[in-house]
């Protein structure tokens, strides 16, 4: 049995048992972790406030070897993100952060660009400047993160590069992970159409600071058709694929719901 200690985000938890809790974190130093907090749901127990949803806190636990669950020892909080626990938008939209990362990541994989960018976006959220903006951007960041790089730069298949202004019909194909352009939309997977305005800034959002990305201010018409690259992009990597995205050719779809 070893001990670990670690920076961690609550993602969830269920009941276990007749009084304990098993909770999932995403820590800093472990990726994504389960463990069991004895007697937590008793009305008097030592765990207090700590294993709510979001809170940012330091995990002790006790790690024992092979398949068997770690025991949770002691959990700090260094942030407990209430304000966010309150009003039902923010729930709903701290919720969307947290299982998107126990979606998209294996337990056990240590990513500290995650940790640091679920942090981030919860804090963001907590600010309520323009969570509908936050949760697009912090989304956008997951899918860079978790290894998937769509290429918005230039054409999948002829090169051609996207210089802004000349290219007016474009093409997101979430399986080939890229753009193409009118010429080349023959592509045998399903395409997503998007305006030049949504691919430039996509192209600039991947080379930018995820909290400096905040400044930007995409227009109403760009961020819907971002929400529908992403949720495809989404599907396509958790494996949700529906026939959109199967592999027999189709006819390239104009517009997606
Ligand atoms: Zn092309």
């Amino acid at each position: 049995m070893s001990l670990l200690s670690t920076p961690a985000i609550v993602l969830g938890g269920i009941r276990l048992g007749e009084a304990d809790r098993l909770v999932t974190f995403f820590t800093a130093n472990h990726g994504k972790l389960k463990g069991v907090a004895k007697g937590a749901r008793r009305m008097k127990n030592r765990f207090g406030a700590s294993l709510e949803p979001f809170t940012h806190c330091k995990l002790i636990l006790f790690e024992k070897g092979g398949d068997k669950l770690g025991r949770i020892n002691q959990c700090d909080i260094a942030h407990s993100f209430q304000s966010l626990r309150e009003d039902w938008n923010s729930i709903e939209r701290a919720s969307r952060m947290v299982d998107l990362i126990t979606q998209l990541t294996p337990d056990g994989e240590v990513n500290q660009d995650i940790f640091a960018l679920l942090l981030q976006g919860l804090s963001l959220l907590e600010e309520k400047k323009d969570p509908a903006l936050s949760m697009m951007l912090f989304i956008n960041r997951l899918i860079i993160y978790c290894g998937y790089q769509p290429r918005w730069d230039a054409c999948m298949k002829c090169h051609l590069v996207f210089k802004g202004g000349t290219e007016t019909a474009l093409y997101f194909s979430p399986s080939a992970g890229g753009t193409f352009c009118a010429q080349c939309r023959n592509h045998s997977g399903a395409l997503i159409p998007m305006s030049q305005a949504t691919r430039a800034f996509l192209d600039a959002l991947q080379k930018m600071d995820y909290v400096k990305s905040h400044r930007l201010r995409p227009s109403l018409a760009m961020q819907k058709e971002c929400a529908v690259i992403f949720k495809n992009t989404l599907s396509y990597i958790t494996g949700k694929s529906t026939q959109r995205f199967a592999k027999t050719p189709a006819p390239p779809l104009e517009s997606v719901s």
